[in-house]
């Protein structure tokens, strides 16, 4: 069975090169759906709880909400970078607080200080989902990832792999056989 959360993104960025509109800087409110395979777990009769799937991925994800996802190659780049420096916001600011984990992964980088991931590829709807598979594989069992954005919309399928060790208490993934939350120890 699948438990799915799902995440709203405001982002702007720009197909750099692109033959067309998108060409331009522009925004977008994105929706990000997450679905998560693992057998049902029989103490809280859940796959996995929505909320801890959130809390996992927007730790990683709120780096693109009211953020610039700009590519590496983009000349928009160190210009932004530039005016952002000669005002002093470049490195952070008081008032910069939804701040995700800073991550570098094959495809991405994140600086959450001034809200900005530098992308490999051009960060279309399925560029977006390459992303969020890479950055998230490793934590939650993904079957499927869904990205829409304004008219664009992709999705992808995922092999799950295997099953996680869950507290039949609370839900959420055992660490060494320790629930983080509860403290439940599973019987060796
Ligand atoms: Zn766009
Ligand atoms: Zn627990």
């Amino acid at each position: 069975m699948r438990s799915i959360a799902t995440f709203d993104l405001q982002y702007a960025h720009r197909f750099y090169r692109f033959r067309g509109e998108a060409q331009y800087l522009h925004g977008h409110t994105g929706r990000l759906t997450i679905e998560v395979e693992d057998t049902v777990n029989p103490g809280v009769n859940m796959v996995f709880p929505c909320n801890e799937i959130q809390k996992t991925a927007w730790s990683l994800l709120k780096n693109f909400d009211h953020a610039l996802i700009l590519r590496e190659d983009d000349p928009l780049l160190p210009a932004i970078l530039g005016v952002y420096e000669k005002q002093g916001i470049k490195d952070g600011d008081p008032t910069n607080t939804m701040k995700g984990f800073a991550f570098k992964t094959e495809l991405a980088t994140a600086y959450p200080d001034c809200r900005l991931v530098v992308t490999k590829e051009t960060m279309t709807v399925e560029g977006m989902i390459k992303i969020v598979y890479d950055l998230l594989k490793d934590k939650l069992n993904i079957a499927k990832i869904t990205f829409t954005s304004g008219v664009n919309a992709a999705s992808e399928e995922y092999e799950p792999t295997g099953t996680i060790d869950r507290c039949p208490l609370c839900g959420i993934a055992l660490v060494d056989g320790v629930c983080p939350k509860c403290g439940y120890k599973k019987q060796k």
